[in-house]
């Protein structure tokens, strides 16, 4: 009993408003955006629509490759799986920790797997046939080096990535990541991005280039969506403004 009085309790206190302290890689170095709850509340439903358009749906399985640090998106994927009553496992996203994720995709054999990694990829080469395992996962969500490397095996992934403090997330039609244009402005100059907080964040950030190399598509996607797209050198390398 004492317990449900502790929990009465402290659900009568006030909470804090900051949720994360967001530390980001930016061109001109290392960048603190604060993040609220009601914030990350709202990423997590962008992010459910977001995988809902991917055919993510109860009773389904998924594996999040996830680092601690990314716990600013990680946490808005978490809350998307529970409200879409998808079962989740976690590995790192991290090299040394592959054989976690062969472990989970043998196991779980999720419709699934969100945020692979190009390290995770390397790692898993040497003891699977990476190919064959990812093929026969329904949807493949992987970051920007990873896409290339699974296209090339014939895995139609798309792509998701932290753009700064953002999210970008692209959709079946895999035409660029969307990025959420209430909560973000995310731009081009000179061949490299830039983000800064739109009209619905509440936590500041000025428009900031994030020393990524790559273009921003605006007007309506193919899925119906508005959100502006960004389309990443790192992903597709006939972008680079070097080759
Ligand atoms: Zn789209």
């Amino acid at each position: 009993m004492a317990r449900a009085d502790t929990l009465a309790r402290a659900k009568t206190l006030d909470r804090p408003e900051l949720a994360y302290l967001v530390r980001f890689r930016a061109a001109d170095g290392t960048t603190d955006m604060e993040l609220t709850w009601a914030e990350l509340a709202r990423d997590t439903v962008w992010v459910t629509e977001g995988l809902r358009g991917h055919g993510l749906a109860a009773g389904q399985r998924a594996l999040l490759n996830n680092s601690g640090f990314e716990g600013f998106w990680g946490h808005a994927v978490i809350g998307a799986l529970r409200e879409l009553k998808v079962t989740y496992g976690i590995a790192e996203a991290m090299g040394w920790d592959h054989r976690r994720t062969a472990v989970f995709h043998r196991e779980l054999n999720p419709h699934a797997v969100i945020g692979l990694s190009a390290e995770t990829l390397e790692g898993l080469a040497g003891a699977a046939d990476i190919a064959e395992m990812f093929r026969s996962t329904s949807v493949v969500l992987a970051r920007p080096a990873a896409l290339p490397v699974l296209r090339g095996l014939g895995v139609p992934a798309a792509l998701i990535t932290a753009v700064g403090p953002a999210l970008a997330l692209e959709c079946p039609e895999r035409r660029g990541g969307h990025v959420n244009a209430a909560e973000w402005r995310i731009g081009e100059r000179d061949g490299e991005l830039f983000v800064a907080a739109g009209e619905q964040r509440t936590s500041s950030l000025p428009e900031t280039p994030l020393g990524i190399a790559g273009r921003v598509v605006t007007g309506r996607c193919a899925c119906g969506g508005e959100d502006p797209r960004v389309l990443l050198a790192e992903a597709d390398p006939s972008l680079s403004p070097r080759s």
